[in-house]
């Protein structure tokens, strides 16, 4: 049984295509693949507060 190393790593790093997001619960700012921001179609999930939003209510959202 081959144990892999399954680590979700994101694509944004090497794209260089990312927006900041501010969550709408604790205001910190952490980067998401900008495609994902404009679609709205996924949920956020805050790193510093797990919290769980749409791109849309995010407090502020900028391009770098
Ligand atoms: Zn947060």
């Amino acid at each position: 049984m081959a144990e892999h190393m399954n680590t979700p790593l994101p694509h944004w790093e090497k794209s260089g295509n990312v927006m900041w997001v501010s969550c709408r619960s604790c205001r910190e700012w952490f980067p998401c693949a900008a495609e994902l921001v404009s679609q709205n179609k996924i949920e956020l999930v805050c790193p510093h507060c797990a919290a769980c939003f749409k791109p849309a209510d995010a407090a502020d959202t900028m391009n770098p």
